[in-house]
């Protein structure tokens, strides 16, 4: 690990998942000097030996401007609200109302930006990866949750909170095994409900790569992502949809294609080919990395801004 020259600010950057905290230092996806995953415990664990990773790479040289954090949700992003920067009401056990980023700025003295992990990994992509030329594109990850950053005339799009995509409602499918009530615990049968690798492992007993191809489990699958991403589409027109996260793999892709293309029927003039579907719904570039990248690129951004941002 070489101490980087003196080449513009360094950023820190936390892609802070459900199941690990990916920790990183760096400009740039070409510029990565340090990097560290970190299984995601309890709260005060997890972050302590965070902020210990910045720590012990600020004693041996890297000069941190600020650093970035992507966290899995829901998180108070309203500067003004009281719990600004907590993650709040998350099933994920233990994590309920945990000041992720008060403890980073408490631990290490430095501006802290934070965003969900979603809306992080679709600026990685923007900035380094598969939308490096789009105005309107969607970060989608299907892995244990379900989450959609998205990018609407080259900014993150916002309401008076996150955007909470993967909690939209689809139609519970006829060939739904009967009984079946999804994860999500608080809608059931949401999309994360149904169609996150929870729900898979709940419905099923494995994930999808231990089927055989023409396993119903499959289909099913396809089915519930593609009227997710015919809603998206409807909802928001964007030029291309980055379908990402550990349960994608190249057969489901295929196949969420083809239901997308049947879904949509014609109705966006652009998807009416098959060919077009296939460019307009595509593996994310920056695949694990995307998420550290756009924490990066959060602080990056924020930073050249306004310095003292998020003290
Ligand atoms: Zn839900």
């Amino acid at each position: 690990m070489n101490a980087p020259g003196p080449v513009g600010p360094l950023y820190g950057g936390v892609e802070a998942g459900g199941t690990k905290f990916v920790c990183a230092i760096g400009r740039g996806a070409d510029d990565i000097s340090n990097i560290v995953e970190i299984p995601t415990n309890d709260p005060v664990t997890t972050i302590r030996e965070a902020i210990q990773f910045f720590r012990e790479s600020r004693d041996t040289g890297h000069n941190l401007s600020a650093i970035g954090i992507g966290a899995f949700g829901p998180i108070e992003l309203n500067m003004d609200a009281w719990n600004y920067g907590y993650i709040t009401t998350t099933p994920k056990r233990g994590w309920q109302n945990i000041d992720i980023h008060g403890e980073f700025s408490r631990g290490l003295g430095l501006p802290i930006i934070i965003d969900t992990d979603v809306n992080a990994a679709a600026i990685g992509e923007l900035r380094w990866g598969a939308a490096r030329d789009l105005d309107h594109f969607l970060y989608v990850t299907v892995g244990t949750g379900i989450g959609v950053g998205a990018v609407i005339g080259g900014v993150l799009l916002s309401g008076a909170h996150h955007p909470e995509m993967g909690h939209m409602l689809v139609p519970v499918s006829p060939d739904e095994l009967s009984g079946f009530e999804g994860v999500c615990s608080f809608h059931g049968t949401c999309v994360e409900g149904l169609a996150s690798g929870a729900a898979i492992v709940k419905r099923w007993g494995c994930m999808l790569s231990e089927f055989p191809a023409d396993h119903p489990a499959w289909r099913l699958e396809a089915e519930y992502l593609a009227m997710f991403i015919a809603n998206l589409t409807f909802t928001l027109q964007p030029q291309r949809i980055l379908l990402g996260g550990g349960v994608m793999n190249a057969r489901l892709l295929s196949m969420v294609r083809e239901y997308l293309h049947y879904r949509v029927a014609g109705y966006r003039a652009t998807l009416t080919e098959i060919e077009a579907v296939n460019q307009y719904v595509i593996l994310p570039e920056l695949r694990g990395r995307a998420g550290v990248l756009g924490a990066i690129e959060l602080a990056n951004q924020a930073y050249a801004k306004d310095p003292l941002r998020g003290i």
